[in-house]
């Protein structure tokens, strides 16, 4: 009896063992394989970022770096608080020469290009329109009445463009005395895609980086895609999208931030041609592989307006496009519409881009 009981309780200790062994190797997998997240904060937008796959040490390491770099966009890239950018402006505005950095020079270049393409619909050098529209601060909603035609005409009859700007290595001069830069319609996708880059050197291949829905990922979520909501003007989404891949996906609206003069609504997107916002999209949702390009094209096509948008569209290479109308109205692209699983109830018409309307 006595013998039998000694084998029984070692049989049960080696029974223990083997459990917590293998509960040991399940729970140093379930941490490589467990979702890591973080939020971070960029020009005051909440950045999410998602890792799959790191260990809980890789992921520290990763959102210190992520974090430091932020800190450093936000020093060089704000349009108005004193930084890089706001010397910069000052040095334009008196005609002096002044030095930029890559990501300066990078941004001013791929800004050439979109608003070559959009027809001028994206120009990130009319920020000197957007002060005089008061849209330089992160207190929404501001109140009262709009600036005077003559003081918008002021800024828009010197026509500033990007193209004004001479790039000479770091050095930029301009001898259109209203060219000042700012980021607002790109800043937030090329700081995504610097994430991105940023965690690819690191070693980690699948990732989502969302700054409140403009977002752009890579890689899986483990066995499944990423999937994601669209934005819909006033809240909700109007359906989900999976991510194939490496892609970005970028929403603007003209619905959060804006002037409110008694009944009348000024949203923050500027027509650089008349000075005045842009109205009839509530909002843009774009598809496409880099986020710097996908908030300048969100941003050129809201500006582009419900008649214009297919052909600005078309223009800039896009072939996945949805718009919001005033109504909540749906219209997007069939290669759009393949991607969208739309919410209950979302009204939605296919227009096709390759074809002039
Ligand atoms: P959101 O993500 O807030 O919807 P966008 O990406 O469209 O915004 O960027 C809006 C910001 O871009 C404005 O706050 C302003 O700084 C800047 N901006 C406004 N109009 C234009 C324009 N026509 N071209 C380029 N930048 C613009
Ligand atoms: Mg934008």
């Amino acid at each position: 009896m006595r013998e039998k009981s000694v084998i029984t309780k070692s049989a049960y200790n080696a029974v223990f063992w083997i459990f917590a062994l293998i509960g040991l190797i399940l729970l140093a997998g379930c941490q490589r394989d467990e979702e890591q997240s973080a939020e971070l904060f960029v020009f005051g937008t909440i950045v999410e970022i998602k890792l799959w796959g790191a260990s809980p040490e890789e992921a520290d390491h990763a959102f210190a770096e992520l974090q430091q770099m932020f800190q450093g966009m936000h020093r060089n890239w704000h349009a108005w608080e004193p930084g890089r950018l706001s010397d910069i402006n000052a040095a334009f505005a008196s005609g002096k020469t002044a030095t930029a950095d890559d990501e300066i020079i990078t941004m001013i270049r791929q800004s050439q290009m979109v608003e070559e393409a959009s027809g001028g619909r994206f120009n990130p050098t009319i920020g000197a329109l957007i002060k005089l529209w008061g849209f330089h601060t992160s207190d929404y909603p501001i109140v009262g009445p709009p600036p005077s035609q003559e003081q918008i005409s002021a800024v828009i009859d010197l026509q500033p463009s990007s193209n004004d700007i001479l790039i000479d290595g770091l050095k930029l001069s301009t001898d259109n005395p209203a060219v000042q830069l700012d980021f607002g319609g790109i800043a937030k996708g090329y700081a995504v895609d610097l994430t991105i880059t940023r965690l690819r050197k690191m070693g980690i291949n699948n990732a989502i980086v969302n700054a409140g829905g403009d977002l752009r990922a890579i890689g899986t979520h483990g066995e499944r895609p990423w999937r994601v909501a669209v934005r819909k003007p006033g809240g909700g989404s109007i359906g989900s999208i999976e991510v194939q891949g490496d892609e970005a996906i970028f929403t603007s609206g003209n619905y959060e931030r804006f002037r409110q003069d008694q009944l009348e609504r000024y949203p923050h997107i500027l027509d650089p041609v008349t000075g005045w916002p842009a109205q009839d999209i509530a909002s843009v949702t774009v598809i496409t592989h880099e986020g710097l390009l996908a908030d300048a094209a969100a941003t050129a096509l809201i500006v582009a307006g419900l008649d214009a948008w297919p052909q600005v569209a078309r223009a800039l290479a896009l072939n996945q496009v949805a718009i919001v109308d005033e109504n909540g109205t749906v219209y997007l692209t069939p290669a759009m519409q393949d991607r969208v699983d739309f919410s209950e109830g979302v009204e939605h018409f296919i227009v096709r881009t390759d074809q002039t309307r």
